[in-house]
């Protein structure tokens, strides 16, 4: 394991609400970190068929780009009634025909497709969330760091924070969704806590025990 010596970073990220939520995460951590939105780096084509594949060609793209390790974020939902779907294609099934992306059309589409699969009780909406999150080296060097957490899709959406699906996605224990969190509650962590809730936080409590700390 390789450790992280500079505190200058490249969050490889064009997503606004990965990137603030990293930012949150690195920030107390004493991390000066622009995103490769703000550095307007070319967006490369996720072509990886895993989380993993997808984190790799993000955080490498960026480090090349800039000199610098980079950190990126590839991540889903991946729902059991639907065989895992949608899974590496969770920001795919946002996207409308311009290009752009509608996730009030995602989160209808997902429930459509829970309808059609019978799946009404909350015990038939088992679902996690998935972040994988990769710390790229300029020379190719990687890390690669897992966050899951376990939950139900619930129908009708609620609540208006976070992003993407988070108003439909209730995280097991809670009576809440990500959407009715602040982003301290969806993280569940800061430095030096022994727990996290969200998955990016959990795979970036990996990432500081591992690349971070002595
Ligand atoms: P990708 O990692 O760029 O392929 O996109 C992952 C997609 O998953 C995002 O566009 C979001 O819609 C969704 N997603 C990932 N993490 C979260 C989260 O924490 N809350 C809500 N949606 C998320």
């Amino acid at each position: 394991m390789r450790k992280l010596e500079t505190k200058t970073i490249v969050v490889a990220s064009h997503n606004a609400g990965k990137i603030r939520e990293i930012q949150d995460l690195i920030g107390p951590l004493g991390f000066t970190a622009k995103s490769a939105a703000e550095l307007n780096f070319v967006e490369p084509d996720e072509t990886g068929t895993t989380f993993e594949e997808n984190a790799k060609i993000k955080a490498l793209a960026s480090a090349e780009a800039s000199g610098l390790p980079a950190l990126s974020d590839d991540s889903g939902l991946v729902i059991d009634a639907l065989g895992g779907d949608p899974g590496v294609y969770t920001a795919n099934w946002a996207e409308k025909a311009d290009g752009t992306r509608d996730f009030v059309m995602a989160m209808e589409k997902v429930e459509a497709a829970l309808e059609k699969a019978g799946a009404s009780k909350l015990e038939q909406r088992t679902a996690r969330f998935v972040s994988v999150l990769c710390l790229a080296w300029p020379d190719g060097h990687t890390e690669l760091f897992r966050g899951e957490v376990e939950g139900a899709v619930v129908w009708p959406p609620r609540g208006s924070q976070g992003f993407g699906y988070d108003p439909v996605f209730q995280p097991e224990g809670y009576e809440t969704t990500f959407g009715e969190m602040s982003a301290e509650e969806k993280h569940g962590w800061k430095p030096g806590d022994a727990e996290a809730l969200s998955h990016r936080a959990r795979a970036f409590k990996i990432f500081v025990e591992t690349c971070l700390e002595a």
